[in-house]
């Protein structure tokens, strides 16, 4: 494993701190110094990013696609070495790792289908006509292309898919950046080794040496270094809504901004209409507030239903399925000490009722589930009880009527995803609620839980601040590539000074906007 930070195709290390994983179920150091990035050297990797993005921004759509192919071959060649030191790394389960990379490798390879196939750059061309009276009308021709030199801040609850090779990433690749990856602190020797196949994959497919760069380190330090650099274009961010503020205030004062795409908190509230309070939905509703720990952007931390004997016996099932469900170890030791600090604090409240049992847990870096209630006009009282706790821990809001749940609904902050549980009929006399939700969040569910976001091209996976920083862009699924790149339109261009794209017999039979109509001609 590659202590070292990559620079491009170079290794360097010229600093003297260092990053070490540790596993999180056992407390045991690991194996490996990862050596943190001076200043130096932060500077010669953009530079040189910047440099190779001349070079690469000029790669075909299928030559990229190549080389977004061989990461994933090369991601899958790694075996049991990845699949260890990341279980080992981030106390995941080894079947959710195995997955997991499966859906990485299978990312890289949705942006390479896109890519080859081409029609993702929007062209729109509307033909000049030089007889419109009384101006000429010019011909132009508009597609997106790439911005520059894109940093990714990887995320510690996704140490495969969202991190050195995830989402951002392979998006970020895939539309013609060069990417320089801040590695999270909590996963150093998975980070590694995925960065060691990115560069052998770059060279075996002859993409420009610092087409890709991984850089070790703090967020403070590193992170904030870099996100400052002036050949920095634009960055891609998972994490808390502290962290990722802090770097998009940065990324805004900058002398020339750039912007920077933050997915920070959620608590994705569901709605229980009275037929849905179920055993069965309590089951399912344990289950996805427990899975991988609560450790996930979606997992639903606010439900919502009316007060009364059905919703009392709702939370009774719920909570005995809360109580049941093994706890997991989290992330890091810091992940579960927040965890547990923002639990103690929350139980101190008087307006809480406690439903879980047990709450604390005596092993290090596990977390217990923990359930509450609150009655609507408290939680209307108390804003900082809709705040994400990231683990396994949900409160259940008892309202009095509608109107108290549109109040809350209305109170809320921006939500990646709001669902609502009830039968067909019950949504007449609710529709005013799904009104309330479309204008919060960025994903719509109709009977189900949150958690299980599907990686495909009609995914929404963003929503208002603070649960995205620009709920107009997606950070999961195809569309996540429209991040990093801008529109540029050219007038009264030669023909064979256009790109391919916009060239006037259509060479890439790609799907273009002429004049108005949807076609390949
Ligand atoms: P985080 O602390 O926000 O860290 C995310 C990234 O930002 C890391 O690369 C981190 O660097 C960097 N960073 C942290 N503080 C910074 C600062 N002051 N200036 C510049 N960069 C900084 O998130 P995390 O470690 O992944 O998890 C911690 C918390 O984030 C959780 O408790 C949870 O609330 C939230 N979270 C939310 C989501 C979501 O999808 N909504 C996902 C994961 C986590 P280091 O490597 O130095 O830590």
């Amino acid at each position: 494993m590659i202590e070292k930070n990559f620079i491009g195709h170079t290794l360097s290390a010229k600093g003297e701190r260092v990053t070490r994983g540790s596993n999180p179920v056992t407390s045991e150091v690991l194996p490996g110094d990862f050596i943190n990035a001076t200043d130096e050297e932060i500077t010669d990797t953009v530079s040189k990013s910047a440099l190779a993005f001349e070079t690469y921004r000029t790669k075909t759509g299928r030559e990229k696609a190549k080389f977004l192919r061989a990461i994933a071959e090369e991601i899958e060649n790694l075996g049991e070495v990845l699949i260890e030191r990341c279980c080992a790394e981030s106390g995941l389960p080894l079947l959710r790792v195995k997955g997991e990379c499966g859906r990485t490798t299978s990312q890289l390879r949705m942006f390479a289908d896109l890519i080859e196939e081409g029609s993702w750059v929007e062209a729109v061309i509307e033909n000049g006509d030089s007889k419109r009276s009384p101006i000429p009308k010019p011909d132009l021709r508009r597609m997106l292309v790439p911005l520059g030199p894109v940093a990714v801040f990887a995320a510690s609850n996704f140490p495969l898919a969202f991190s050195t090779a995830g989402g951002d990433t392979a998006s970020a690749l895939a539309g013609g950046n060069t990417v320089i990856v801040k590695a999270h602190s909590a996963h150093p020797g998975t980070s590694a080794l995925i960065a060691e196949a990115i560069i052998k994959a770059a060279k075996s497919t002859d993409m420009p040496d610092g087409v890709f760069s991984l850089l070790h380190g703090s967020g403070r330090e590193v992170g904030q270094s870099l996100i400052q650099n002036p050949l920095l274009k634009a960055a891609g961010f998972t994490g808390s809504e502290k962290a990722g503020r802090i770097l998009f205030d940065m990324a805004s004062k900058r002398e020339i901004p750039i912007p920077f795409f933050a997915e920070m908190g959620s608590v994705n509230p569901i709605v229980m209409l009275p037929s849905s309070l179920k055993l069965s939905n309590a089951k399912t509703l344990a289950g996805s507030i427990t899975l991988g720990s609560g450790q996930f952007c979606t997992k639903p931390g606010l439900i919502i239903g009316i007060d009364g004997p059905d919703l009392d016996d709702f939370i009774r099932d719920l909570a005995t399925d809360l109580s049941n469900i093994e706890p997991q170890a989290m992330l890091s030791e810091i992940i579960c000490n927040t965890y547990n600090s923002s639990i103690e604090i929350c139980l101190k409240r008087d307006n809480i009722k406690i439903e879980t049992k047990d709450l604390f847990l005596k092993k290090k870096n596990f977390a217990k589930p923990v359930l509450i209630s609150v009655i609507g006009e408290e939680f209307i009282k108390s804003p900082e009880l809709s705040k994400e706790i990231f683990g396994p821990f949900s409160i259940v809001i008892k309202c009095k009527d509608i109107e108290q749940i549109k109040k809350i609904l209305n109170q809320i902050d921006g939500q990646l995803t709001g669902s609502i549980f009830g039968e067909e009929e019950d949504f007449d006399d609710f529709s005013n609620i799904i009104n309330k939700f479309e204008r919060k969040v960025g994903r719509l569910i109709f009977n189900g839980v949150p958690t299980g976001v599907e990686v495909c091209s009609a995914m929404h996976h963003g929503g208002p601040y603070p649960a995205s920083s620009d709920s107009r862009f997606t950070s999961v699924g195809t569309m996540a590539i429209k991040r990093f790149v801008r529109p540029v339109s050219y007038q009264d261009w030669p023909n064979h000074r256009l790109p391919e794209e916009l060239q006037f017999d259509n060479p890439l039979k790609i799907w273009r906007m002429v004049d108005g109509n949807f076609t390949k001609d």
